[in-house]
């Protein structure tokens, strides 16, 4: 049997999620999909109505299909958790079970279980202030959304995961080299986030053969990069200084997500795999 992937981040077919998405079905996975509430309206309309059908193209020509696309807001681990206002927000009554517990809940309802666990989003309300500008309830927002969404959904859906899966993240060189601009408590909730990886390394290969590793990706030009704002500037910074001298692609981050999910990476876990033209390794921009 093929197998089953559930990506948390995907809500159009420019940021990593998507290439991650394709990588793993042009691989012969099967593809579970969880798109933040707010955005799942455009996102399953643009689906439906073919906006995406060309960068649905995989390399055998074939066109990659999703199996099920879930709401999902990984900021809240079950229904108690959600306050009455967000409950009531037109953008989110019209859709149900998307907590982290629910949809755990409504996967294994609907396909038992998945081999591979991939999230793909990050969220930061002051991303575009500095550190010391940022308020206690900006920097706690940017980890509970980038960070401990990884934790939720890993501990939710670990139970449905079967033994010798791989679970993935996306970070950012921001954790551990100073990055200005990249703020909002962002490069506290990445340094998070591969702390955890790590820790969650351990514990969830002890009791359950569980991989764990996350991706330090390049810059790319997606939605939330650009609403960071200094995206180009990034992006230009790699291809003048970085040994590999090119713009970085989304498909490159999705080979590597695609290798790192199968058994060709069966002894690498707790992992930081830098995949960013090499950039990570310049003590200087030459
Ligand atoms: P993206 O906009 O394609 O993906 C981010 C996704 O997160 C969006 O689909 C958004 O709807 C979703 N999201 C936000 N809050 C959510 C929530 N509470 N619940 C569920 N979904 C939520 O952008 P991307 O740049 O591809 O981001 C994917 C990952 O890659 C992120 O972790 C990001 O930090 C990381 N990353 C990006 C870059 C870059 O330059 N773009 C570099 C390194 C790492």
């Amino acid at each position: 049997r093929g197998k089953r992937a559930f990506i948390a981040g995907i809500a159009d077919d420019n940021g990593y999620g998507w290439a991650i998405a394709k990588s793993l079905a042009a691989a012969g996975a099967e593809i579970l999909v969880g798109t933040w509430v707010p955005a799942l309206n455009i996102f399953e309309t643009s689906l439906r109505r073919g906006k995406f059908d060309e960068s649905r193209v995989l390399p055998d020509g074939s066109l990659m299909e999703i199996t099920k696309v879930y709401p999902l807001d990984a900021v809240y681990d079950s229904l108690e958790d959600v306050p009455e206002d967000v409950k009531n927000n037109k953008r989110y009554a019209g859709s149900s079970n998307w907590t982290v517990k629910e949809v755990a809940e409504t996967v294994k309802q609907d396909f038992g279980t998945i081999d591979i666990l991939v999230h793909s989003l990050a969220n930061g309300p002051e991303v575009s202030k500095p550190l010391l500008e940022t308020s206690r309830n900006g920097y706690l927002a940017a980890v509970s959304a980038s960070s401990y969404s990884y934790v939720s959904l890993l501990k939710h859906f670990i139970p449905i995961m079967n033994p010798g899966g791989s679970s993935l993240s996306l970070t950012y060189i921001a954790s551990e080299r100073i990055i200005p601009g990249y703020g909002g408590g962002m490069s506290s909730a990445k340094a998070a986030l591969e702390s955890d990886t790590r820790v969650l390394a351990f514990e969830a290969g002890r009791q359950h053969k569980i991989r764990v590793n996350t991706i330090s990706a390049g810059p790319l030009r997606s939605r939330a990069a650009k609403a960071i704002g200094f995206i180009d500037t990034m992006i230009e910074y790699s291809i003048a200084n970085a040994p590999l001298q090119k713009e970085l692609s989304a498909d490159e981050v999705g080979n590597a997500a695609a290798f790192l999910a199968s058994p060709l990476a069966s002894a690498i876990t707790g992992a930081v795999i830098y995949v960013d033209n090499g950039l990570n390794a310049m003590g200087v921009g030459v």
